[in-house]
């Protein structure tokens, strides 16, 4: 098998080795996350590309097999800190979703909303110094900024960071759109979509615009 940089296995995104399409690699062997819960997800995935169509990457179509597919790669596994105060992440963060949008030479702008807990029923009864930032892309082309990143620190956030995971891919203007229930942390989610959108009322204070060149 091919090894690349810290002996670690190269595989392809179906979880191949590179030499040998009757061996699969999965899990700290073929490098970050390194986390136990990609690992679970490249074995379904490779179980599913064993023994046919009817498993978990088998279902749904287009978008959605895509995003199966990919379910157990890098940027979609949830990290969790687990910390005082808790601290998570998904996606990207807005640096690498910058330094993306340069490479690619894309014509997008990365955009970021914030929800700060202390500005929400839920956080001060939690931990009013956590915060919410979403990232996003927005482009002309589409009109909408879709979400690329989460980054939440304070109590609560790693169970807050799955929700935000799902989020992935889909627009910022859809969650802000989404009602959320009240005096809940997942409202933070919805306000930092919102942030994004200037549609806060703490927008014109907080809100970050990165423009790419
Ligand atoms: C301290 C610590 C805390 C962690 N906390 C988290 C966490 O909170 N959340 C999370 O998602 N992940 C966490 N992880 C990471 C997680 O444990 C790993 O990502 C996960 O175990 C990887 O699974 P794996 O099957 O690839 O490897 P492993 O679980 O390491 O399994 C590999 C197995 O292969 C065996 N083995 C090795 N060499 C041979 C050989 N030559 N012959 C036969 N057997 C062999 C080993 O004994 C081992 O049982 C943590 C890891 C550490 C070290």
């Amino acid at each position: 098998m091919e090894l690349q940089r810290f002996g670690r296995v190269k595989v392809n995104g179906r979880l191949f080795t590179s030499t040998n399409e009757n061996i699969h690699a999965i899990g700290d062997v073929i490098g970050p996350p390194g986390l136990a819960s990609a690992a679970v997800k490249q074995a379904r995935i490779v179980v599913d590309g064993l023994f046919g169509d009817g498993g978990e990457s088998g279902r749904g179509s287009g978008a959605d097999k895509k995003r199966m597919y990919h379910a157990g790669c890098f940027l979609e596994t949830p990290t969790t800190l687990w910390t005082v105060p808790e601290v998570a992440s998904v996606g990207m963060t807005q640096e690498t979703a910058l330094a993306t949008v340069e490479k690619n030479k894309a014509k997008e702008i990365i955009v970021v909303g914030y929800c700060f807990w202390k500005d929400i029923a839920r956080g001060r009864l939690t931990d009013p110094k956590g915060y919410v930032k979403c990232t996003g892309r927005f482009s002309e082309s589409s009109r909408a900024h879709k979400i690329v990143g989460w980054e939440i620190i304070g109590e609560g956030s790693n169970e807050l960071i799955q929700t935000a995971a799902i989020l992935l891919g889909e627009t910022a203007e859809r969650v802000s759109s989404t009602p959320f229930a009240a005096v809940t942390l997942g409202a933070s989610l919805g306000l930092a979509c919102d942030d994004m959108l200037a549609k806060s009322k703490h927008t014109e204070r907080r809100t970050l615009k990165v423009g790419s060149k």
